[in-house]
C-alpha cells in the first residue's frame, strides 16, 4: 500500500498569495506547498483520497492520476472539502456515486455547500456523492481503517488510520485514549503549522516534537505546513533523522 502526499500546504498554500516571505519566494519545489491531501493506493488496485481541498485538479493532474474510489473527509473547513466538486469527471467515468466517508456534522455540512450533488433531480452534469458516517472501526474495499478523534481547536474532527500508519491533520489536542491508537506506529503523519507562537487550533513544531517522543512512531512526516516553518532543506537539518517535513508528490510505502 502507498501513500502519496498530494499536499501539504496550510490553508493559504506557500506561496501565500502576495507574500515576500523568502520561503514564499524559494525556488525550491518542495517549498511549494499546495493544500493538504493526500492519496492512498491500496493493493488491489482501489485510491482512497483523503481530504479535497481547492487544488485537488490541479493535484491529480500534476501527479498524473485518474482514479478516485472514496473519499476520507477530515472535517469541514474549506481547505478540506471545497474541491469535491471537481471529482466529476471519476463520477462520470464510472457512472457512480462517489462515497464520502465523513462525521454526521461533516455530511450535513457538505450537503449544505454541494446541495446539488444530493438533489433528486439533478442538473446535468452535476456531481453525485453519497455521505457515510465513519465509524471508529470500518472497511473499505477490503482494509480495515480506524478513526481517531482529535481536537482542531473547539472542533472535534478525524484523523484516519490503516495498517500501521496514521494521517492527522489539523489537530491542536489528541486525548489519551485515542493516543493510545497512535502509538509505535511506523508512519506518524502529522500537521505542524509553524515554529513557534502557539495556535489555538493547529499543533506547532515544538508540540509536535514532545508528541513525537511519547507515541514512539518510526517515522514522523509533517504536514499542513506554513511559511513559517522555514525552508524544506534546513528544516531537513534541523530536525531528527525520524521526523522529517512531508512534501508534495512524497510517497511512502507501508
Ligand atoms: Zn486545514
Ligand atoms: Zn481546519
Amino acid at each position: 500500500m502507498r501513500l502519496k502526499f498530494l499536499g501539504t500546504g496550510t490553508s493559504q498554500g506557500i506561496p501565500v498569495i502576495g507574500s515576500q516571505h523568502p520561503v514564499c519566494l524559494s525556488t525550491n519545489p518542495k517549498d511549494k506547498r499546495l493544500r493538504t491531501s493526500a492519496l492512498i493506493s491500496l493493493d488491489n488496485g482501489k485510491k482512497i483520497l483523503i481530504d479535497c481541498g481547492p487544488d485537488f485538479r490541479q493535484q491529480m493532474l500534476a501527479n498524473h492520476e485518474g482514479q478516485i474510489d472514496a473519499v476520507l473527509i477530515t472535517h469541514e473547513h474549506n481547505d478540506h472539502v471545497i474541491g469535491l466538486d471537481d471529482l466529476r469527471p471519476l463520477i462520470f467515468k464510472n457512472k457512480m456515486e462517489m462515497p464520502i466517508y465523513c462525521q454526521e456534522r461533516v455530511g450535513k455540512e457538505i450537503k449544505f455547500r454541494f446541495p446539488y450533488a444530493f438533489a433528486e433531480k439533478k442538473y446535468p452534469g452535476s456531481p453525485s456523492f453519497e455521505i457515510v458516517t465513519a465509524r471508529e472501526n470500518f472497511e473499505l474495499f477490503d482494509e480495515k481503517i480506524t478513526s481517531i478523534n482529535v481536537m482542531h481547536g473547539a472542533l472535534p474532527i478525524l484523523g484516519y488510520k490503516i495498517k500501521n500508519m496514521a494521517y492527522i491533520t489539523d489537530a491542536s489536542q489528541i486525548s489519551n485514549s485515542e493516543k493510545e491508537k497512535l502509538k509505535h506506529l511506523d508512519f506518524f503523519i502529522i500537521n505542524c503549522l509553524r515554529k513557534e507562537q502557539s495556535h489555538h487550533s493547529h499543533y506547532i513544531l515544538p508540540e509536535v516534537l514532545d508528541l513525537v517522543e511519547e507515541l514512539q512512531p518510526k517515522m514522523t512526516y509533517l504536514t499542513h505546513i506554513s511559511h513559517l516553518l522555514g525552508f524544506h532543506d534546513d528544516l531537513l537539518e534541523e530536525l531528527p533523522m525520524h521526523i522529517q517535513p512531508g512534501y508534495d508528490g512524497l510517497e511512502i510505502e507501508f
